[in-house]
């Protein structure tokens, strides 16, 4: 008969991770399922800066490497697989994925969120040929080189930072004339020699041939268009929840984001929502890790009343 698990968690960032690690600390059997990267979208972070005890040179990669392992050590097991359909709503929970299906007294979900397209003409076109979501991935190659980032939020200033050290110059493209992005962050970056700011406007199109050569960028207070000549373009304008798979049957809001009480149950009996997915208001690695913890231990709660 197919194994059932105490907890399933789907997602391998840091509220997987976290979530694994206090599930398998009360000794539940625990199972985690990636489907890609551990880690999630902190891999694609280049530096670290506000996780409490993160240390200097602390990369989201070696952050969430350093997370899985002491998972791992206390005895989550993890399963590489894409889960494509669920029936969650009775005691035993399945998950079937693309590789197998699996059984659980209860899931928690915490897959994250993707990165949002900005919507310019091209923009998928050219995604990979100078088009960019992760810095951390591609500074490398624009070295010496321009580069532009579109938005204004923690994630594009961030970047930004961390672009400067490769590129000649950055040029961040922001709808609006004040940034989103926290305070320190905007000192850093308006104190930042090779950063240069494009205010109210947007970029409508890229052009290139084999690879990206100019934005088209339109300043939606006078309306005129300018072609700025780039050789990348990192696109950071916020990120989708990735909760389709539940959408009729786990109550989200109007974004697709979970919506959980604060034991991080949702509406469905043993099943649970911890990190970006979730509807809340700070998205942060500090806040997901805890999320998942306050999930594992709600579980545990779940599974000891089930037992009576
Ligand atoms: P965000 O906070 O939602 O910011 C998205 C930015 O993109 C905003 O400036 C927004 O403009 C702009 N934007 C949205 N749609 C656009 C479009 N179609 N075209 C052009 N610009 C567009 O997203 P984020 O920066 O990715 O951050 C996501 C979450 O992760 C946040 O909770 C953030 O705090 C967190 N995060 C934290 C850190 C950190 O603490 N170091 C780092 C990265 C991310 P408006 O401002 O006009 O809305």
């Amino acid at each position: 008969m197919e194994h059932i698990y105490d907890c399933i968690i789907i997602g391998g960032g840091p509220a997987g991770l976290s979530a694994g690690l206090y599930a398998a600390r009360s000794k539940m059997d625990t199972l985690l399922i990636e489907k890609a990267e551990y880690g999630g979208q902190v891999t694609t972070t280049a530096e670290i800066e506000n996780y409490p005890g993160s240390i200097e040179n602390c990369t989201g990669s070696s952050l969430s490497e350093r997370m899985k392992n002491q998972a791992s050590s206390f005895g989550v097991k993890f399963m590489e697989d894409d889960i494509a359909d669920t029936d969650i709503d009775g005691a035993i929970k399945v998950l079937k994925g693309k590789r197998d299906s699996y059984r659980s007294r209860t899931i928690i979900i915490a897959t994250g969120a993707n990165p949002r397209l900005s919507g310019f003409k091209n923009e998928e076109q050219l995604r990979g040929r100078g088009i960019s979501y992760c810095a951390t991935c591609d500074a490398d190659f624009f070295t010496g080189l321009d580069v532009a980032v579109i938005g204004g939020g923690n994630s594009a200033i961030t970047e930004a930072i961390y672009l400067s050290k490769f590129a000649e110059n950055v040029i961040v493209i922001h709808r609006r004339d004040s940034l989103r992005a926290t305070k320190y962050l905007q000192d850093r970056a308006f104190h930042n020699s090779k950063i240069k700011f494009i205010w109210n406007s947007v970029v409508e199109e890229a052009k290139g041939k084999e690879a990206l050569e100019q934005l088209v960028v339109k300043n939606k207070i006078t309306g005129e268009t300018r072609k700025l000549k780039v050789d990348g373009c990192f696109v950071f304008v916020g990120y989708d929840p990735v909760s389709q798979l539940f959408r009729e049957i786990i109550k989200m809001d109007e974004k697709g984001y979970i919506i959980t009480d604060e034991e991080m149950r949702t509406n469905i009996e043993g099943v649970f929502a911890a990190g970006d997915v979730r509807k809340k208001s700070l998205r942060q690695i500090v806040t997901a890790a805890a999320d998942g913890a306050i999930a594992a231990t709600t579980a545990e709660s779940y599974i000891e009343k089930m037992k009576f």
